[in-house]
């Protein structure tokens, strides 16, 4: 990739924060910092490269999208990451919302269905250097038991309701972000643990793929 590709997408970037993240509201620098920094356009297929700082969100295979990226924001900004957060991913996907999380947390535990797209993302995210993500292939919602409790928990993916499993498995003061509907839209919901019990409020619609699961929909 030459330096004029380079600030094709850097230029593409800026663009992106200014007219949908920051227009929209969103204030957490942190957050902005990040998005900044991540080079999107590698998370996606090649042929889309050119599309990856639009407005909406891209196929990634196996009937899967990368988010939004002012939904990417959204969700983060929620999680109100100071640094030195554990956080539990579900959904690992493009692995791109991996990148923004291991940006601004201590560390991130992600977890997908799918081995091929958990592969890809892997491998980007090695090239890229991060060092603080542990990622393992199987039913998020079932959370991750043997590295719980968590500070926060982000699902990337619509659930009929919010997995038992990931409400135990959050810290007292944790917090958790995650669509809640029906296959065809959902509200995104924050939660805040407080007092053994999960305290909720609405943010505002999505559409997401399904959570398919043992807490998620069936097959
Ligand atoms: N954050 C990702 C979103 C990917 S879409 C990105 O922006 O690229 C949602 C992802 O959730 C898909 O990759 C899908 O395979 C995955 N998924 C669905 N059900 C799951 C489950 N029970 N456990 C883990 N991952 C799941």
């Amino acid at each position: 990739m030459n330096s004029h590709h380079q600030d094709f997408y850097r230029i593409a970037r800026e663009k992106m924060v200014e007219t949908q993240i920051k227009a929209r509201g969103i204030k957490d620098e942190r957050v902005l910092q990040a998005m900044l920094k991540v080079p999107r356009h590698l998370f996606v297929d090649e042929a889309l490269r050119d599309q990856a700082y639009g407005d909406f969100p891209l196929p990634i295979g196996e009937k899967q999208t990368i988010s939004q990226p002012y939904i990417v924001a959204v969700m983060t900004e929620a999680l109100e990451l100071k640094g030195n957060e554990r956080v539990l991913e579900i959904g690992t996907g493009s692995g791109y919302q991996t990148a923004i999380l291991a940006e601004l947390a201590l560390w991130v535990y992600t977890i997908e269905k799918y081995e091929v797209l958990q592969e890809r993302a892997k491998k980007i995210l090695f090239e890229l250097g991060y060092k603080n993500i542990t990622f393992r292939v199987g039913d998020g919602t079932l959370g991750w038991e043997e590295v719980s409790p968590f500070d926060a928990i982000i699902v990337t993916a619509a659930a009929p309701q919010i997995p038992q499993p990931l409400i135990d498995q959050l810290k007292e003061g944790g917090k958790i972000v995650i669509p809640i509907g029906d296959e065809f839209s959902q509200m995104l919901v924050k939660g805040i643990k407080r007092g053994g019990s999960l305290h909720t409020k609405v943010l505002e619609p999505v559409r997401f793929v399904k959570l398919v699961g043992v807490y998620g929909f069936k097959e």
